[in-house]
């Protein structure tokens, strides 16, 4: 694949979205010819050497990046994050049982809709009345909740938990739309999940974190699928795993040791945000929409004050090879997603672009 820098796509898409360059490359030639086998990745059986030991190394990898003790066991899960809206209340909450959630947006209120089959809610805390523009600060989470729901990141309206809210609950975080994009102390989680297809891989698959001493204390008899014990037992192969799906992941934890980490990424990751933010905060035709203290650093969203001029800036982003900045159709105006595989060059190209645009439109 030869990219140069003028024909270089500038992605800024919100799901599925920009994956590193190198990881594309490579997972290319596997459809073509697996470890020089002979045969395509997509054409192996998922109980060979060849793919218990992909699913291996993706699992110690999660371990290793995130620092995982013990206590936590790693899958890589079917469904979608949506999936997992079902499935933690069903391992985690009994009929007469209270599930404590924070509503902060679309995906929220999602999980809170699925939590309320299997037990009671507790909504504890919501945005809804500002459009999702803030994060919630002020709010009590009852002791007897079984756990504690959150989305750390809100990847349509463009917020993000700065810090993790201390309970004596346990944690739960969807948080497929930052996962990997900053250091949280992950082991103070009673479970994590993340659709692959933000900023881990291509969609078809999710990640699972979970801590096993929080599994097994429900009354219900649980679906064979369903139970994250059977998932543990069997290594994430109770049946046939999303072989490429996996493999992509594998390319890209890999990839994110090598350029240093969470904490390198979460290093470039404040200096793409802090970047774009900078622009629209000081760039007349822009506004942002959300509360400052609340500003995601993997989803800027973004008005334009005349709203006559979102068509010409959209075809303008075009001529420059930046795709993908159109606002999700719930919230209008303008979303740039700044995930890990998006390069620092990309956001100077965006801010470049927004500058010359103004010029040409004041
Ligand atoms: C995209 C997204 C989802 C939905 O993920 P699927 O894998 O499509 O089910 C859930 N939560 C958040 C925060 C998301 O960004």
């Amino acid at each position: 694949m030869q990219t140069t820098e003028k024909t270089m796509i500038h992605n800024f898409n919100a799901g599925p979205s920009v994956l590193p360059k190198e990881v594309i490359i490579e997972a290319a030639d596997a459809v073509i010819n697996f470890n020089n086998n002979g045969i395509s990745i997509l054409e192996i059986g998922h109980r060979t050497p060849q793919f218990t030991a992909i699913m291996e190394e993706a699992c110690s990898l999660v371990k290793e990046l995130m620092a995982l003790d013990e206590d936590h066991e790693v899958l890589f899960l079917h469904g979608g994050a949506s999936t997992q809206f079902m499935q933690v209340p069903m391992n985690l909450l009994n009929p007469k049982d209270t599930a404590a959630y924070a509503d902060t947006g679309v995906w929220s209120s999602k999980a809170i809709k699925e939590a309320k089959l299997f037990g009671k809610v507790d909504v504890v805390c919501s945005s809804k009345e500002k459009k999702y523009s803030y994060i919630p600060t002020d709010f009590a989470v009852p002791n007897d909740a079984n756990y504690f729901h959150i989305t750390t990141n809100n990847t349509i309206f463009g917020t993000q938990w700065q810090t993790i809210p201390q309970t004596s609950n346990v944690m739960v975080a969807d948080m497929s739309s930052d996962i990997f994009s900053r250091q949280l102390n992950f082991n103070s989680f009673g479970l994590i999940y993340a659709g692959a297809q933000k900023n881990l891989g291509p969609a078809g698959v999710t990640l699972v974190v979970v801590n096993k001493h929080i599994l097994g204390k429900i009354k219900n008899p649980l679906p064979t699928m369903m139970d994250y014990r059977n998932h543990i037992a069997e290594g994430s192969m109770l049946n046939t795993p999303p072989v490429f799906a996996v493999y992509v992941c594998l390319l890209t934890l890999r990839w994110l040791k090598s350029v240093g980490g969470i904490a390198a990424m979460e290093k470039l990751n404040e200096e793409k945000a802090a970047l774009l933010y900078h622009e629209i905060d000081q760039n007349d035709l822009f506004e942002t929409t959300v509360v400052k203290s609340a500003r995601s650093r993997m989803n800027v969203c973004f008005n334009m004050k005349d709203s006559n001029l979102e068509k010409p800036f959209l075809d303008f982003a075009k001529e420059n090879r930046i795709i993908g900045i159109k606002g999700h159709r719930l919230s209008g105006g303008f979303r740039a997603s700044l995930y890990n595989a998006l390069p620092l060059s990309s956001v100077k190209i965006l801010v470049e672009m927004m500058q010359d645009f103004s010029k040409r439109n004041s």
